[in-house]
């Protein structure tokens, strides 16, 4: 595509009417000065309050601006003690013992933005670029489907003409299409959640027919002042709220599964926590559905930017974890995501505060999981460095021995429990059921088709413990529970509640 055509593409990417409806007189939901006038407000919680509000978070409710703020400014370290016991605690009552895995699939690193703390920013001359064929997108499958065992994975998209909506809808077929043989049985990849940029509704309406799990865009930063300066002003990312707007276009797609985020280190760590909660509580307001996932990577180091190897913003370990808990008390429904960004140590400890997912076996160079030659992390073909690089195999293991079981259901999506519907589910206990029962008998799956001795043995102890606590537990659907598990066991693929 020659220059004139990528900067028609461009100019014509921002369907104006399709961020000006949501907007209030021209004025997006976040309002910078009363989220630092409720921070201000909220300096000097006392302990009978914390408490009251631990106590709203532990009945699974939203908490608002005014209470978010106040967890933010505890400084006494026994209610810290008591906010981290919390948000394990409701952790537990909502997604049990289970953490699910994914990984991304990077898909294509041209981009027409040029953020200064990405390594795919376009004045970044250094990054050898890259967009898979389809045949490479079906190579990459394989081994993250057959040899691996990923059932879900996160697609990433550069912003370009070369990787828009029909390149997106192309690449999710062909991986739904992949089937490969394991050790016992097929090999698919079962769920795509997608990290593209912003799209219009009639766009999103295509990636919904297609399949489309969870659709994931990062706010990178929701303070105003900081995103313009870090997105320079001549892009399509420099639209803030072209950007912030995506998941209520999402949801007029029909799109109820929709993933927000914050990027850690561009401004003030607090600042974005009360913009990643003003953003849930804006879709629950106008959908009735807040976010399926919230994630909070850290910037990490990425070629060529000096921004992302000093981030202004640094955010440190413990005012990350802080972030963590906060987060999992004021949003107590949603899924929380921690990346392979992290170290493992990090990411172990973020498991008891409260996430729920995590990648693993994670590769993100374009053709990187096939590309055999390429072991060691290479920053002129990846995003940024990752922190861990543990395989899926390692990191199941490891999560067994903390007493978790790795989930690998994706039947709520394929039988509808999606949106509102998982979100009622969630918040009153009860998708613990399906999913109790649908972790059991993934877990089994991927033991039996993936997992090396050691990590067998110990998926094996946590899966006795899960049998014995559904026998007693949900006595009612014990019997068919147990025969498709035996089934399963027997070598029967995909089977679900
Ligand atoms: N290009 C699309 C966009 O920007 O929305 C989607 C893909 S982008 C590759 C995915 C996410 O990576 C971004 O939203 C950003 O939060 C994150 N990211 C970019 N640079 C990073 C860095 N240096 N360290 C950690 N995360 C980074
Ligand atoms: Fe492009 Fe996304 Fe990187 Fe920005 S963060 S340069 S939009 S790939």
């Amino acid at each position: 595509m020659n220059a004139t055509k990528e900067e028609t593409w461009i100019n014509t990417r921002i369907k104006e009417d399709q961020k000006t409806r949501y907007m209030n007189a021209g004025k997006d939901f976040i309002d910078d000065s009363a989220i630092y006038a409720t921070l201000e407000r909220n300096a000097n919680p006392d302990a009978s309050r914390i408490r009251d509000i631990i106590a709203k978070s532990c009945s699974i409710q939203t908490l608002t601006a005014d209470e978010t703020a106040a967890l933010i400014n505890v400084r006494d370290p026994k209610l810290v003690s008591e906010m981290e016991a919390a948000a394990l605690s409701i952790k537990k009552k909502v997604y049990d013992n289970r953490i699910v895995t994914f990984a991304p699939l990077y898909m294509s690193s041209r981009c027409v933005n040029n953020c200064t703390y990405c390594g795919f920013r376009k004045d970044n001359h250094a990054m050898k670029r890259g967009v898979l064929s389809q045949d490479e997108v079906r190579k990459e499958t394989e081994v993250m489907a057959g040899s691996i065992g990923h059932k879900r994975i996160i697609a990433v998209y550069g912003e370009h003409p070369s990787s828009d909506v029909n390149y997106i809808a192309e690449t999710m077929r062909t991986i739904y299409s992949v089937k490969t043989k394991t050790h016992k049985g097929t090999g698919s990849i079962r769920r795509i959640n997608v990290n593209a940029a912003p799209m219009s509704i009639e766009e999103l309406e295509i990636l919904h027919k297609e399949g489309l799990g969870t659709y994931q865009v990062f706010q990178e930063t929701y303070h105003h002042k900081t995103y313009a300066a870090v997105h320079p002003a001549n892009t399509i990312k420099a639209d803030f709220p072209w950007r912030l707007y995506s998941m209520h276009r999402a949801m007029e797609a029909g799109i109820d599964d929709v993933g927000i985020g914050a990027l850690f280190g561009l401004a003030d760590w607090k600042f974005e926590v009360m913009g990643l909660v003003s953003h849930a509580v804006e879709l629950e307001k106008k959908y009735n559905i807040g976010p399926h996932t919230i994630s909070f990577p850290r910037i990490e180091p990425a070629q060529n930017s000096i921004l992302s190897k000093d981030p202004s913003k640094k955010t440190s370990d413990e005012d990350f974890r802080r972030a963590v808990v906060v987060l999992r008390l004021a949003v107590p429904y949603t899924g929380m995501i921690v990346t392979a960004r992290e170290n493992a140590k990090i990411r172990n400890d973020l498991f008891g505060l409260g996430v729920t997912q995590a990648d693993a076996s994670t590769r993100i160079g374009i053709g990187s999981y096939s590309d055999i030659s390429t072991d060691k992390q290479q920053d002129n073909r990846q995003q940024f460095i990752l922190g861990d690089t543990r395989s899926l195999d390692e990191l199941v293991r490891d999560l067994a021995n903390m007493g978790n079981i790795t989930s690998f259901c994706t039947a709520g999506y394929r039988c509808g429990r999606t949106g509102k519907c998982i979100m009622d589910l969630l918040r009153s206990g009860k998708e613990g059921k399906f999913c109790k029962l649908n972790a059991v008998i993934t877990f089994r799956e991927w033991l039996d088709d993936f997992a090396s001795p050691d990590t067998k043995a110990a998926g094996e102890k946590v899966i006795e413990k899960e049998i014995e606590e559904i026998r007693n537990k949900l006595p009612g659907v014990f019997d068919e529970f147990f025969k498709q598990y035996n089934l399963t066991k027997k070598g029967e693929r995909d089977l679900y509640f």
